[in-house]
């Protein structure tokens, strides 16, 4: 039979969790607030942030979404960001990507203080995963940082074993990749260059794909005596408009012994991650770190 891992369980034990931290930090003169900045309108960036802002809110902690022109400037954007990185009562802040005009332009991963970086990109924040500095204060990339708590909660152990990760990009393959390896697992980085893919997934006990394409992965990529575990990051929506995964989920899941589902698997993670982060950034700047 093979585990389904949904987020939704962890999410449920999570959300009560967060909201006493919230609690805790209103009694002590401190409301976790979020800015989310976005350029323009892209109708998917608001449904993304709309999934921001309600766990935000039901956490409570604060939300803004600072919403500018696609014909801002570089220099009114920078006015801006300048304006949330130095207002105390800010203490996570995200660029909703993509961004448009010239902005779009600019070195956008350093334009978040590191301090209110929630989303893990600024390059004092890489340079400390990347350096192995890896603790509870640590500002995490959201979506590797919810792939590590949801195989946590599954106790999926990572010791020792030999993960793939599919992608390369700077917000979740690589990541990724580097916090499998802190975490003790044996590393394998596939990418677009990659030869022949199945090669290394058909020996992986644990396979991580973010790379955008449906049905990459089919059952011919597993070897079902590995009892392969499955984290399907792909976000993909088809002709239909019906979101999948990159695995040809009912071929993948009848050769592997855990998979993620899409829907409702790395995408809530994601989300709770970043929260997770603004309570975690909120409790820094209180203590100054
Ligand atoms: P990206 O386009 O920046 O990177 C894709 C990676 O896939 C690249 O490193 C590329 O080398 C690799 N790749 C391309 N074709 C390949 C192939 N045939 N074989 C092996 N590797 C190949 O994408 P990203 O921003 O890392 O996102 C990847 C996917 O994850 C997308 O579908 C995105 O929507 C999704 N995503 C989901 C979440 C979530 O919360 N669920 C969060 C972030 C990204």
């Amino acid at each position: 039979m093979t585990l389904l891992l949904k987020a939704q369980p962890l999410v449920d034990v999570r959300i009560p969790e967060m909201q006493q931290l919230c609690s805790r930090l209103k009694a002590q003169g401190i409301t976790p607030k979020l800015v989310v900045v976005l350029v323009g309108d892209n109708p998917a960036s608001l449904s993304y942030i709309t999934n921001k802002r309600k766990l935000c809110e039901k956490v409570g902690a604060s939300f803004e979404l600072r919403q500018l022109p696609p014909s801002t400037t570089a220099t009114d954007f920078l006015e801006a960001m300048n304006g949330i990185n130095t207002d105390p009562s800010v203490h996570g802040c995200i660029i909703q990507l993509p961004v448009y005009g010239e902005s779009a332009g600019l070195k956008l991963e350093a334009l978040v203080d590191a301090h209110k970086d929630v989303d893990g990109f600024h390059p004092t924040n890489t340079a400390n995963l990347y350096l192995g500095r890896v603790h509870v204060k640590s500002l995490l990339p959201c979506t590797p940082k919810g792939v590590m708590s949801l195989l946590k909660h599954y106790k999926i152990d990572v010791k020792g074993k030999t993960a793939v990760v599919i992608g390369r990009s700077q917000i979740v393959g690589k990541p990724m990749s580097l916090l499998l390896n802190l975490a003790g697992a044996t590393v394998t980085m596939c990418h677009s260059g990659t030869g022949d893919l199945s090669e290394h997934t058909r020996r992986a006990d644990i396979v991580i794909s973010a790379v955008g394409k449906i049905n990459l992965l089919t059952a011919q990529h597993f070897d079902p005596a590995r009892k392969t575990v499955v984290i399907d990051v792909g976000m993909n929506k088809n002709a239909g408009g019906k979101l999948l995964g990159d695995c040809d989920f009912n071929s993948v899941q009848s050769v592997v012994a855990a998979i993620t589902p899409v829907p409702g698997g790395v995408g809530p993670m994601t989300v709770l991650s970043l929260i997770e982060n603004l309570l975690t950034a909120a409790q820094n700047q209180k203590e100054n770190v």
